[in-house]
């Protein structure tokens, strides 16, 4: 009998990290645990406690293992899988995962195992009705840490990975972001899940071993069976479930495109980041995770233009000390080899808050316009000493600048003075060394009232760099984590243009150095109007640096100061994005 073909499908998702991986679906069954769930008598209580207890005990003494066995892991993914390890280790401490879930033995008289799996899934459920993409991804690793638990209860050992085969795509639920680290990169050249968002660290370590990733695609397990044929594109998101020959040819295509297209821009590492008409521009790299400073090398960073120090902060429950804090940002300092480091003092609040601070600031930090960067630290001054502290350790170790967030007037630029003046004197007196001289005090320009009051702060401050993501969402007044008005959050809208006009403006008068760190100046497309508008010090995300300095390369900026004073004329967005487009078309070509 005739076989029928198998009819292709195409599915959607997130593409999370860049490449084609073409292959033979292995999908990874879950160990699933079953959960006995019965009701206690009063006398039975501590003994449920106690069984908790012992099983929360084991799990961490596995971690504990686990995490010496990632630090002498070398590389970047040894060092991302430490860091996870670490935050593991902490929840196990004292979460709410666990306190919940003891206290319901009590309240609710029922089996640990019951009283862990009601807490997973009543923390899912807060952690979805937040709507916030970076606290869904959060869900992960406490499944992950639950359901380690759970196995040291049930006394269920967990599932191997088993020997994958060469070439595979391996296709899951939800990947954890540990089980992603135990992929071995030459056997798999795929990942696709139904679950995971891209700023979650099952993503961040698919990106660290470059294996092409899609996550996020709903219909993804009823759609495939093991064995199937599969194509996943991690750029775009597009997922081909039993491809045609022709489709495969045409991704195969697609591969080699980019192969080129990163090669050719591999050739551009040492090449200076000048205009076809000799204007040189410096190219830096936003940093968010040590696990990035490989790449931030790779390609040819001047520097760090923007070291978001959050990442210290986040997944943990108490605040870090101050030699914590000097051990992480020195790794970093030293590891750009006498290049700066524009370190950016926390950055607490909005849609970046932490459980080591939030419970205290709740509400405040949480909105946006509340206690939130700058304000969040001189509140907490104990605190802010430590960062400083921490940081003015670090700059005996490279060349290093602070950036304050958030800021709004000259009297929080003055009072962070004080305080490093402070730091650095106790330092001393405790036989340390610091950065000497002390390093420049500079700030981001990322609230309207900052940019309008640019030549006053620029009296106070050693250097600005405009933050265009924040300055966007308060200019416009758009929460820039809200999906319903994404489409009207726009920096391409005059009031934005105007903001950063005047700001550059000011910068340059008083004579300070002036960049730009917001997700703009990463995108090619803004470039010609960046360096129109006064800026030469671009700070970004490392991946984004060659494009850039191929759009800089191809730039005439005699013509893009011209066009830039065309649209600066203009009231409409849409009119703007267009003069610019038309601009980056005609020059490309010509330059070419
Ligand atoms: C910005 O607001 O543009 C910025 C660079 O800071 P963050 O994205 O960390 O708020
Ligand atoms: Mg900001």
């Amino acid at each position: 009998m005739e076989r029928r073909p198998k009819s292709e499908k195409v599915l959607k998702g997130l593409g999370v990290s860049s490449g084609v991986g073409i292959g033979m679906i292995h999908i990874r069954e879950r160990g699933t645990v079953e959960v006995p769930e019965y009701r206690i008598t009063a006398n039975r209580v501590a003994t449920e406690r106690e069984r908790l207890k012992d099983a929360v005990t084991r799990s961490r003494r596995q971690i504990g293992r686990l995490r010496s066995r990632a630090n002498a892991k070398p590389g970047a993914a040894g060092e991302e899988l430490g860091f996870l390890l670490d935050a593991y280790f902490h929840m196990l401490k004292d979460s709410r995962l666990v306190r919940d879930a003891d206290r319901r033995i009590s309240e609710q008289r029922i089996n640990a195992e019951a009283a862990l799996q009601a807490t997973i899934t009543e923390i899912g459920e807060a952690f979805t009705a937040m709507n916030d993409p970076y606290v869904a991804a959060r869900m992960v690793d406490i499944r992950e840490v639950g359901n380690r638990v759970m196995r040291n209860l049930t006394k269920t050992p967990a599932k191997p990975l088993s020997v994958l085969p060469r070439g595979c795509v391996v296709a899951a639920e939800e990947m954890t972001p540990a089980e992603t680290a135990r992929l071995d990169r030459r056997r798999v050249c795929a990942i696709v899940a139904v679950l995971g968002g891209a700023q979650g660290h099952t993503a961040i370590m698919a990106r660290a071993l470059g294996i092409p990733t899609v996550l996020g695609v709903p219909s993804l397990l009823a759609s495939i069976r093991s064995g199937d044929d599969i194509v996943v594109d991690g750029d775009t998101g597009e997922v081909v479930v039993n491809p045609t020959p022709e489709t495969v040819a045409a991704f195969k295509h697609r591969r080699a495109e980019r192969k080129r297209d990163a090669r050719r821009l591999k050739a551009l590492r040492r090449q200076p980041a000048v205009t076809r008409d000799g204007e040189e521009v410096i190219l830096q790299a936003n940093v968010e995770l040590p696990i990035e400073m490989e790449l931030v090398n790779q390609v040819g960073a001047a520097g760090i233009g923007l070291l978001r120090s959050e990442f210290i902060f986040m997944n943990r429950r108490d605040v870090p000390s101050e030699d914590e804090q000097y051990q992480a940002l020195r790794q970093m300092v030293e590891a750009m080899g006498g290049k700066p480091a524009t370190i950016r003092t926390l950055d607490l609040g909005g849609d970046k808050a932490t459980a080591a601070l939030f419970g205290e600031y709740g509400n405040s930090a949480a909105s946006g316009l509340g206690l939130r960067g700058i304000r969040m630290s001189l509140s907490t001054p104990d605190m802010f000493d430590t960062q400083l502290r921490a940081i003015l350790r670090a700059g005996a170790h490279g060349p290093i600048r602070i950036m304050l967030p958030m800021v709004i007037g000259v009297s929080e630029v003055q009072r962070v003075r004080k305080a490093m003046h402070r730091a650095a004197r106790r330092l001393r007196s405790r036989g340390l060394t610091v950065a000497d001289p002390l390093p420049p005090v500079g700030v981001t320009i990322e609230v309207p009232g900052a940019a309008l009051a640019a030549d006053a702060l620029a009296q106070a401050s050693d250097f600005f760099s405009i933050g265009s993501n924040d300055l966007t969402m308060y200019t416009l007044a758009i929460d820039r984590s809200d999906k319903q008005v994404a489409d009207l959050y726009d920096p391409l809208h005059p009031a934005v243009l105007r903001m950063i006009q005047f700001s550059a403006a000011a910068g340059l008068r008083a004579r300070i150095p002036i960049g730009i760190c917001g997700e703009m100046a990463g995108d090619p497309r803004y470039t010609a109007l960046l360096l129109g508008l006064g800026l030469r010090d671009l700070s970004m995300t490392p991946a984004n640096i060659p494009r850039v300095k191929r759009r800089i390369r191809h730039l005439d900026l005699a013509a893009a100061n011209r066009r830039t004073r065309v649209i600066m004329d203009q009231i409409d967005p849409a009119r703007i994005a267009a003069l610019l487009d038309d601009f980056n078309a005609l020059d490309l070509k010509s330059g070419l």
